[in-house]
C-alpha cells in the first residue's frame, strides 16, 4: 500500500517524531503553516476522521487529548485542530490526521 503515513509509522521513511504512545504518533508537518504545526496520526490506517469515529472512537478521543497535551507542552496560548476530509476540503494525505496549529493568530473563516 502506498501510504506515506503508514510508511512513516513503519519507519520506512523519516519524520520528526514528537510523540509516540499507544496507538497514536505526532510528527512535525513537513510544510508548516504556523510556528507550531504538528500532525497527530493514528498508527492504524483510516482514510478520514469519520472512519475513525465509526470504528475506533477511543482513538479519536485520544487524538484530541494528545492535541491538548502537546499544545500545553508547546506553551500555545491558543491552538487550532483541523481534520480535512476529502480533496475539496484540502485533504491530500488519505491516512487520517489531526492538524495541531498554533503560535500565531488565525483568521476566520479559514480559506
Ligand atoms: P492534508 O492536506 O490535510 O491531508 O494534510 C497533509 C499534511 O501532511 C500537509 O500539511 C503536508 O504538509 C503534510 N505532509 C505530507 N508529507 C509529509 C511528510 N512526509 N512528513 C510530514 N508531513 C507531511
Ligand atoms: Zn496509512
Amino acid at each position: 500500500m502506498e501510504c506515506i503515513f503508514c510508511k512513516i509509522i513503519e519507519g520506512a521513511i523519516p519524520a520528526k517524531l514528537i510523540y509516540d504512545h499507544n496507538g497514536v504518533i505526532a510528527i512535525e508537518d513537513i510544510n508548516p503553516q504556523a510556528p507550531t504545526h504538528l500532525l497527530i496520526v493514528p498508527k492504524k490506517h483510516f482514510e478520514n476522521a469519520g472512519e475513525i469515529a465509526d470504528s475506533d472512537s477511543e482513538t479519536l478521543a485520544e487524538m484530541f487529548k494528545v492535541a491538548k497535551e502537546l499544545a500545553k507542552s508547546h506553551s500555545l496560548s491558543g491552538y487550532r485542530t483541523i481534520f480535512n476530509t476529502g480533496a475539496d476540503a484540502g485533504q491530500s494525505v488519505f491516512h487520517a490526521h489531526l492538524h495541531l496549529m498554533g503560535g500565531r493568530a488565525f483568521g476566520w473563516p479559514p480559506g
